[in-house]
């Protein structure tokens, strides 16, 4: 029964080896994400280690119902980049993918999330400023998804006399009557806002300043609008 398998590409977003011996990976592309597992004892075409993180591969696989795992049953390398694996620029790249996991959800299209995490992964991959790439292509990707922060009025009454404080539940910067929740400073505020307003390549030629203050304000508003992105909180500890 040839016509029960089917194909995907993809970007390998998430993995887990089981105690087991199973292997758990979620795949995505510009249709969205598939979970699948490739299970321990089963004869798997093609080269299982070549599972690894951020690698695009295809994979034949069969699946009971939308919502079920998808069970592989052979999976080919299309690209694999190198430098992502080296120790300085992994925590980056994995902030990347997890954040495009956390956002993503099974059968939903993404294609601009999906070219967002392409050419970030790329990026990364070919420029030394990975601190930069990185954040310009995640609040990229949240901007994409739809939860984009409000940076030009005040994310409480509208009114345009911003302040220094940033209101995580309300989701952006407030006015100077509102004047509520975490600082944050005119530098990180303007490359916020210029961010949302420009093209990545013309982003990159900008100078990331006050990085520290950007990496905490990643990491709160996507506590608190998406999902804890755990790579971000050991990043954190790094630098
Ligand atoms: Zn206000």
């Amino acid at each position: 029964m040839a016509e029960r398998y089917k194909l995907a590409s993809g970007i390998i977003i998430h993995r887990n080896s089981l105690p087991n011996g199973d292997l758990l990976i979620s795949l995505f592309n510009q249709t969205g994400k598939l979970r699948a597992i490739a299970k321990k004892g089963k004869k798997l075409g093609g080269n299982i280690a070549r599972m690894s993180l951020f690698n695009d591969i295809t994979v034949q696989y069969y699946q009971k119902d939308a919502n079920s795992l998808a069970v592989l049953t052979q999976v080919q390398l299309n690209g694999s980049l190198e430098k992502l694996t080296l120790p300085e620029i992994y925590p980056y790249a994995h902030i990347l993918a997890e954040m495009v996991d956390k956002l993503s959800q099974n059968d939903l299209s993404e294609p601009k999330i999906y070219s967002y995490l392409a050419s970030g992964l790329k990026g990364l991959s070919e420029f030394a400023d990975a601190e930069k790439i990185t954040i310009i292509y995640a609040w990229k990707i949240i901007q994409q998804a739809g939860l984009a922060p409000r940076l030009e009025h005040c994310s409480i009454c509208n009114k345009n006399e911003l302040s220094n404080r940033f209101n995580l539940n309300t989701g952006g910067i407030t006015c100077t009557s509102c004047n509520s929740g975490v600082y944050i400073s005119n530098e990180v505020l303007e490359y916020l806002q210029t961010i949302h307003k420009t093209t990545i390549r013309a982003m990159l030629e900008h100078k990331l300043l006050n990085s520290k203050e950007h990496w905490k304000l990643l990491k709160n508003y996507s506590s608190y609008h998406i999902n804890e992105i755990k790579s971000l909180a050991s990043l954190e500890t790094m630098i």
